[in-house]
């Protein structure tokens, strides 16, 4: 499966720390991330992450012409509340293409946490018929 990864600046320690404590699982698929996220994901866990643009230079668009593509299976993005306004157009996007392709998506910590079990029981496998390139 494609998995993309993306933190604000305040969630990056708590997404490194996700990583590592779901290294097993990740290592398994394919990991994409903003450029900070994944710099911090590779230079803490060890994994292989794409990276694309850090966020702010188009990053998040990056990864939304992925999902708007159907090519992203599952998102995990640790998003700021604090900064809410900031924010808010590029998690809206997200959000708005995940819906259009019915990809799962979580916003925090504990949804992904849920989402990344049921990845590894296999709750996620109608995505390899939906997207079979995987
Ligand atoms: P970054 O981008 O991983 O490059 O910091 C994330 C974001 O702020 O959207």
């Amino acid at each position: 499966m494609n998995i993309a990864l993306i933190a604000h600046d305040k969630k990056k320690e708590l997404m490194v720390q996700f990583c590592i404590a779901y290294s097993g699982i990740l290592s398994k698929h394919s990991l994409y991330a903003t450029g900070t996220t994944g710099k911090m994901i590779i230079e803490n866990t060890g994994l292989n992450v794409y990276r694309f643009l850090s966020g702010p230079q188009g990053g998040d668009q990056q990864i939304g012409a992925r999902i708007a593509y159907n090519e992203i299976d599952l998102v995990l993005f640790f998003r700021d509340p604090l900064n809410a306004e900031g924010y808010e157009p590029d998690v809206f996007s997200l959000l708005r293409l995940c819906d259009m392709h019915n990809i799962p998506i979580a916003t925090n910590c504990a949804t992904a946490e849920v989402l990344i079990h049921g990845l590894e029981r296999g709750d996620l496998d109608w995505r390899d018929i939906v997207n079979p390139k995987n």
